[in-house]
């Protein structure tokens, strides 16, 4: 399917030597991780709360142990699998094509395929931090711990290293992120709408040749793209070949 489109992404990235992929919730969701701000009726019976409100910073001081509730449930999916997306573009990076992977996805599936320099904007559900001692704990931890994760050490309250609503992006990562894209010579923006800001604004940092949109859904902001594909982002890419 979409075997013309396929051709020509398939020429503009062996023309390409430092690609890099800016990828939001679509990539995730083919790997059966579902988006948490798209609430179903299940959610709206098990939780009071709606996902924003839940996932902020506020919330997360005030209601501890119902953000925990939440957050283990819906948002740590730990045995998602990475998908043919993820795999292409570790497989891309290793054949020195692809310098950086940008992502706003917290599910850490793209380093779980073999990428290696990979932007978090929002940060990761694998790594968790105590606020009191600053100890460092895995994803299991958390998850299988009973209500609100607690550290080991010295009894304090663990938190996600997650940007939650209310909170600032890492500017390290920021700095990274807008270095990778502004030194690209392909930007391929795949599993998003381009909605969520400020990580939306970031495209405007490209300069290269190859702008390419690859998502299920049209698009909402205008950007003017070199190619432009309406199909899962794993589809696609899953029938790139690499040299
Ligand atoms: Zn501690």
């Amino acid at each position: 399917m979409y075997e013309r489109e396929v051709l020509q992404l398939q020429k503009m990235i062996d023309e390409s030597c430092r690609i890099v992929f800016f990828g939001g919730a679509g990539v995730s969701t083919e790997s059966n991780i579902p988006d948490f701000r798209s609430a179903d009726g299940l959610y709206h019976q098990s939780y009071k709360y709606s996902p924003e409100q839940v996932v902020s910073h506020s919330f997360f001081m005030h209601h501890t142990e119902a953000f925990y509730e939440f957050y283990k449930d819906k948002m740590m999916i730990l045995d998602a699998k990475p998908n043919p997306a993820h795999l292409k573009l570790a497989e891309l990076e290793q054949s020195g094509k692809l310098t950086a992977v940008v992502t706003q996805n917290i599910d850490g599936l793209h380093q779980a395929a073999g990428s290696r320099n990979v932007y978090e904007l929002h940060g990761s559900i694998m790594r968790n931090y105590c606020m009191d001692c600053g100890e460092f704990y895995d994803a299991e931890y958390v998850k299988y711990s009973d209500g609100i994760a607690r550290c080991k050490k010295c009894g304090g309250i663990i938190k996600p290293d997650v940007v939650l609503y209310e909170e600032g992006l890492d500017n390290a990562t920021i700095q990274g992120a807008v270095q990778a894209i502004g030194e690209a010579d392909m930007l391929i923006i795949g599993g998003t709408s381009l909605v969520v800001y400020p990580a939306a604004g970031f495209v405007d940092y490209f300069q290269g040749k190859y702008l390419v949109l690859i998502n299920k859904s049209e698009t909402s902001r205008r950007v003017r793209a070199s190619l432009t594909i309406s199909a899962p982002i794993g589809k696609v890419l899953g029938q790139i070949k690499v040299e």
